[in-house]
């Protein structure tokens, strides 16, 4: 092999293998499927929940869930800005919908895009409460755990229908494929469940992002407690995933909560809803 073909080669490698340090986790992810490429697609798929669920609008509860989304989306923007990461979410578009579905459930694709189901409301509580469960979703998306929970093969899927999209407009299955890779099941709104790794580290990054947000990060533990009390009934996977379990959760909220309060305290934020 020549040098000029290998540096073809390997720079074609490089372009779809560019590994970047998450500034949220401080690890190496592997980006095999560039934002510009993938959040499109997770807009689309965005877009046709919100068209087969009911969305609430221009209600107290709907109008709270946007608030707290704004402000959860504004304290990751101000971390990122403050530690170097200028347009790191320049591919974002944040979006915040309240959902009418008893499920308890609330998840954050790539690119910004929440939905909160009211079933979620009774436990969260209180808009504090809202704020501690946004952060969290909010976090495994900035976090990037969504990609890195799919095997190689699903990347290769995902990286396919990207091509296949940006040449023809269109795939047939981009959405079996995309509902991998952002984490919703073969039924939408059915969350596979994230690693215990990913679940304690979207619950350390969120209880920062909810801090900086102006919320209470003492909340954070009081949620979970409300969790596993309501957690006899039926398990939706994110939310009443037993890993870590409840307990655990609940002590490391508790522990991190005074260094959330000292990060916030870094954007001049001192008193907290
Ligand atoms: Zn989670």
């Amino acid at each position: 092999m020549n040098t000029r073909k290998f540096i073809v080669i390997t720079g074609t490698i490089m372009l779809f293998m560019s590994c970047a340090t998450n500034p949220f986790t401080g690890k190496q992810t592997l980006a095999l499927v560039p934002n510009s490429q993938i959040l499109p697609m997770a807009f689309q798929q965005y877009n046709q929940f919100l068209g087969e669920n009911k969305v609430l609008k221009g209600t107290t509860d709907a109008e709270m869930v946007t608030r707290v989304g704004q402000k959860i989306a504004k304290a990751s923007e101000r971390w990122l800005n403050a530690n170097g990461y200028q347009g790191y979410l320049k591919d974002y578009k944040w979006e915040y919908n309240l959902v009418e579905d008893k499920t308890v459930n609330a998840w954050c694709m790539p690119g910004g895009k929440i939905v909160v189901y009211t079933g979620i409301l009774p436990i969260a509580k209180n808009e504090t409460g809202v704020a501690a469960i946004m952060g969290h979703e909010v976090a495994h998306a900035l976090a990037n755990h969504g990609q890195q929970r799919m095997s190689a093969g699903q990347i290769q899927q995902v990286a396919g229908a990207a091509t296949a999209i940006a040449v023809s407009g269109k795939d047939s299955k981009t959405q079996q494929i995309v509902g991998t890779a952002f984490g919703l099941g073969s039924q939408f709104g059915v969350m596979l469940p994230f690693s215990r790794s990913h679940e304690t580290e979207a619950d350390r990054i969120g209880l920062q992002l909810m801090a900086i947000a102006g919320y209470n990060p003492d909340e954070a533990a009081e949620l979970w407690k409300r969790m596993k009390a309501n957690s006899g009934g039926q398990a939706p996977a994110e939310f009443m995933s037993t890993h870590p379990s409840n307990d655990t959760r609940i002590a490391n909220l508790t522990a991190w909560s005074p260094s959330a309060k000292a990060e916030a305290r870094k954007f001049g934020v001192t008193t907290f809803k």
